[in-house]
């Protein structure tokens, strides 16, 4: 039988009321013996679900704890599938310790990590992709990628991964007949049949990994690195950029602010602005890491925004830029247009194999509402549309569809070339399982605990 787990379920800092949730057998059991109620005087006698008012005790010393509301969720319509009680103390960091403390002196276990959601997977509340949206919920940046986690957790990547696996199984059935009844003898329409069904297969595939590089940005956001010589206006820029776009989650207190401040949120995408503190303080990017780091940053961002000044001339440096910026996904500026300019966008969209170039004044505001249209146009192709998508956020489940992918084609290469089906099979069931890793269905311990220990305790 599980243990009886316990946590605190809300985040600690000042707040009006904190969450204490225990999940498990024994939940009821241990929740009697530390509250006593006003009304109702045990939480036995309450309703299943009945929020009840009272006490926390210590029954060493019949001493009060805090003043709460309890509320006893019987198995197995909860969200762990289990008997849970779920304590509302006061907030702060002392009360929902104490009352924590006292549920692990009386019979339940500190949860670990992700937990109480392990076990909703474990118990069949939950498919492994939506579990794995709980966490993505919780940490969505901007409006649209909490869209995208929300469609996930509703199960809406799990329906498009059971319709690959139900024609998988189809396909698997059709092959086990004819391996059963060679007599039979396999016909040519067999091998065209399956083939046929294998490439419906390979298309619904294809189109889920088409959307990977957009849910990616969604879930973890946009890595922009600004590209510049000295005084071009890239702090300028990051300036802009972040008060017109109100950096994400920096007025809740108590968050960590390095982290999340970074991001930034244009329509939806968080912009997550990389290397920022190496850009404010020097100078010269290129300049101070050296041009090979400069290289693996560039390398590494999925956008890169290019400044140039007008009104100066092009430098080495700016050359450096040029080169960096031609193969990637680059947005170009030219800088200061409201100076006497001494080249135009025409003349350096040439120098850049006729790339857009974007004519902005900073200082003036001026530019910057392209520059964020062009942002938005590039990666959702003029259309921030995450509502009623299907959008794999994932790396995890990226990965997964690539090796399915890999599978099919393998077998529909096998098809085509009419090998024997038995080992058509095991690409097949290959595939099969790659597919059935991302609803968990086929999921091994060590990649569930990988998956549950990012998990915050408590969720
Ligand atoms: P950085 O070194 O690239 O970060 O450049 P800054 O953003 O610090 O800007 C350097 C100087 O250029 C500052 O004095 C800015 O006010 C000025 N500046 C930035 N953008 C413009 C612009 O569009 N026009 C003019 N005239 N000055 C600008």
């Amino acid at each position: 039988m599980a243990d009886t787990i316990a946590a605190i379920s809300s985040a600690i800092g000042e707040a009006g009321i904190g969450i204490v949730r225990m999940s498990g057998n024994e939940s009821l059991f241990i929740a009697n013996k530390i509250f006593v109620g006003k009304k109702i005087e045990r939480l036995t006698d309450a309703n299943n679900r009945q929020l009840t008012y009272g006490h926390i005790v210590n029954p060493e010393d019949n001493s009060i704890v805090d003043e709460v509301l309890i509320v006893y969720m019987k198995s197995p319509h909860t969200y762990t599938r289990e008997d849970i009680v779920e304590i509302d103390c006061h907030g702060g960091a002392i009360a929902v310790k104490k009352v924590l403390e006292l549920l692990l002196k009386n019979g339940a276990r500190l949860a670990e990590p992700g937990e109480f959601t392990k076990r909703a997977f474990l118990n069949g509340r939950l498919d492994l992709s939506q579990a794995e949206a709980v966490i993505d919920l919780i940490r969505a940046k901007t409006d649209k990628s909490y869209e995208a986690s929300l469609s996930q957790l509703e199960g809406n990547l799990s329906l498009k991964i059971d319709d690959i696996q139900e024609i998988l199984l189809e396909i698997l059935a059709h092959i086990e007949v004819s391996i059963d009844f060679p007599e039979e003898d396999i016909e040519e329409v067999t091998y065209d049949e399956l083939e046929d069904k294998a490439k419906v297969v390979l298309h619904m595939i294809d189109e889920l990994i088409s959307t990977a590089d957009k849910g990616k940005i969604l879930r973890d956001g946009l890595n922009t690195v600004i590209l510049g010589k000295p005084n071009v206006g890239k702090s300028s820029l990051l300036n802009a950029i972040l008060r017109e776009n109100r950096a994400i989650v920096t007025d809740v207190p108590g968050t960590t602010r390095d982290i999340i401040e970074e991001y930034v949120n244009i329509e939806g995408i968080p912009l997550k602005i990389v290397d920022t503190a190496g850009i404010r303080d020097t100078e010269d990017l290129v300049e101070k890491i050296g041009v090979d780091r400069a290289k693996e940053v560039v390398e590494d961002a999925d956008l890169i925004i290019a400044i140039f000044d007008a009104s100066s001339e092009l430098t080495k440096e700016d050359q450096q830029i040029i080169e960096l910026v031609k193969e990637k996904k680059s947005i170009v500026l030219l800088n200061k247009t409201d100076l006497p300019n001494v080249y135009d966008s025409e003349y350096l969209s040439n120098i850049l194999n006729g790339k857009e170039v974007i004519n902005t004044s900073i200082s003036k505001g001026e530019g910057i509402d392209i520059l964020e249209k062009t942002i938005v146009d590039m990666f959702y192709g003029g259309r921030v549309k995450v509502k009623g998508e299907v959008l794999v956020t994932n790396v995890r489940h990226k990965n997964q569809l690539e090796k399915a992918r890999k599978n099919i084609i393998d077998a529909i290469d096998g098809l085509n070339s009419c090998i024997p089906l038995d080992c058509i099979e095991v690409d097949i069931k290959n595939c099969w399982t790659n597919i059935g890793e991302i609803s968990g269905d086929t999921v091994s311990e060590d990649i569930l605990d990988k998956i549950f220990s990012e998990f915050c305790i408590g969720k």
